[in-house]
C-alpha cells in the first residue's frame, strides 16, 4: 500500500528527462546553466584543504548561522538569534519537509495556494495533515475573501510562496496587510513563508515576513542558497522560526539529516562575508528582458514577471491542446522544454499557460527564442 497513492514523479524530473532525450533546450526545471561566480569556486577550492570535512554542529556551523543572522539584519532590519531562531538545512525542500513534519499533527488543516510548488502537499499528507488547496486568482494573486472563508479552528498553518513559483508574481503591501489581519484574527495559525526567490525581484522590492514583527512568534521563513548563489545542486538553505517552534523543528532535523554538508557550510560562510544580494535583481532582470524581447514577436502572450527566474506565457493563440500535451509537443517537435502550470493545481485547472525558466546564458535564451518565434 502506498502512503502517497496520488503522487507520481515530479514534473521537474519528467520534463528535464524529456528535454535530454530530445536534445531540447531545457527551460523547464529551474536551474541556472551558467558557471558559478569564480570567487565562490576559489573559496570552495581553498576550503577543500581546510579541516572542514567532519560533522558540523546539528543546527549548522555557528559562523554560517552568524552570517545568515547579519544578512537578515542587513536586508530586513530584523535582529534574530543565530543560536535559537535559525537552522541550516539541506536546501529549502528539507526545511519545508522538516517543518511540516515537526509542526503538523494528524487532522490539522494546512492552507496551500494553487498553483503551488509541488513539495508542500506530500509533506502535509505524510504528517497526517489535511491539505486545503485554494486557488489564487486568475492573475495568480491571493483571493483573500476565499482564504478567510476557508480558515477555521482546524486550520493550523498557511503556506505562502512569495515571490511566487510558477507565476513570477510578487505580493503587494495590501496582500501583506491582509495576511497580517488573517494571522491576527486566528491566533492558532502558523505561517510558513517560502521565500526562496526573496532576492530576485524586479520592479518592486520583496516584502519578506521578516519585515512584519507581528508574525515573528508564529512564522517560519524558508530560504535557499541554491537560488541566491546559482548553486541549486548544492542543496543548501536555511530557515528561521521562533525558539518554541524551532525546538520542535530541531527534534525532527536531528534525525532527518542531523547536520548539513560541512564543506558547503564553510564555503558559504566565507562567500557571504562579501556577497551583495542586492545585485541579484538587476542580474536576472536583464535576463528576463532579453528573453521577453526576443519572444515578443512570437504568438505567445507574455504574462507579468515581477520576480523569480520564471516567465509565464499563454499559448491560447497557438493551440487548444492541454498544457501538458502542449509542453510535450513543444519539447519533441520544437526543441524547447517548459513546464505546464496545471500540474500545480489540485483540480488540474488548465489556463493554457506554461512556464519558461530564464536563468540561462544569453545564447541559450536567444536560441530558444528563435525556435519559439517559428511556432
Ligand atoms: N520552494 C520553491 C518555491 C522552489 O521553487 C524551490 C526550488 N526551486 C524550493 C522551494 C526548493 O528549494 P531547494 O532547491 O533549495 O530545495
Ligand atoms: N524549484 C525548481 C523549479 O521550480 C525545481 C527544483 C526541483 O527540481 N526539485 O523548477
Amino acid at each position: 500500500m502506498s502512503k502517497l497513492p496520488n503522487v507520481g514523479t515530479t514534473i521537474f524530473s519528467v520534463m528535464s528527462k524529456l528535454a535530454a532525450e530530445n536534445k531540447a533546450i531545457n527551460l523547464s526545471q529551474g536551474f541556472p546553466n551558467f558557471p558559478i561566480d569564480p570567487a565562490l569556486s576559489s573559496i570552495l577550492e581553498a576550503q577543500a584543504n581546510e579541516s572542514v570535512h567532519q560533522y558540523m554542529p546539528m543546527p549548522g556551523s555557528p559562523e554560517l548561522l552568524s552570517q545568515v543572522a547579519s544578512l537578515i539584519d542587513r536586508q530586513y532590519g530584523r535582529s534574530i538569534s543565530e543560536s535559537k531562531e535559525l537552522l541550516i538545512t539541506a536546501g529549502a525542500t528539507q526545511g519545508i519537509f522538516t517543518t511540516i513534519l515537526a509542526l503538523i499533527d494528524k487532522g490539522d488543516e494546512v492552507i496551500i495556494l494553487d498553483p503551488s510548488y509541488d513539495c508542500y502537499e506530500p509533506a502535509v499528507l505524510l504528517a497526517g495533515g489535511i491539505p486545503v488547496r485554494i486557488p489564487l486568482s486568475e492573475v495568480f494573486l491571493p483571493d483573500w475573501d476565499r482564504i478567510k472563508d476557508e480558515v477555521s479552528d482546524s486550520t493550523r498553518m498557511i503556506i505562502t510562496n512569495n515571490p511566487h513559483n510558477p507565476s513570477g508574481r510578487v505580493w503587494s503591501i495590501e496582500d501583506m496587510t491582509e495576511l497580517e489581519a488573517l494571522m491576527m484574527k486566528n491566533s492558532n495559525l502558523l505561517l510558513m513563508s517560502d521565500e526562496v526567490y526573496e532576492f530576485i525581484t524586479f520592479d518592486q522590492k520583496h516584502l519578506s515576513a521578516h519585515l512584519f514583527p507581528s508574525f515573528f512568534d508564529r512564522c517560519i521563513t524558508i530560504s535557499s542558497f541554491g537560488k541566491t548563489f546559482h548553486i541549486t545542486g548544492w542543496k543548501m538553505g536555511y530557515l528561521s522560526a521562533p525558539e518554541s517552534l524551532m525546538k520542535e523543528i530541531k527534534k525532527v532535523h536531528q534525525f532527518n539529516v542531523f547536520s548539513v554538508n560541512s564543506v558547503a557550510q564553510a564555503t558559504l560562510t566565507r562567500y557571504l562575508e562579501n556577497f551583495d544580494v542586492n545585485t541579484l535583481g538587476a542580474f536576472y532582470e536583464e535576463k528576463r528582458d532579453t528573453f521577453r524581447n526576443a519572444i515578443s514577436s512570437s504568438k505567445f502572450e507574455l504574462l507579468p514577471c515581477e520576480g523569480t527566474y520564471f516567465q509565464t506565457a499563454s499559448y491560447a493563440a497557438i493551440s487548444d491542446m492541454s498544457d501538458v500535451d502542449f509542453c510535450t509537443e513543444l519539447t519533441i517537435k520544437y526543441g524547447v522544454a517548459t513546464i505546464p502550470i496545471s500540474v500545480f493545481n489540485s483540480d488540474a485547472r488548465d489556463q493554457k499557460i506554461i512556464r519558461f525558466c530564464f536563468a540561462k546564458d544569453e545564447a541559450t535564451l536567444l536560441q530558444a527564442a528563435t525556435k519559439l518565434c517559428k511556432i
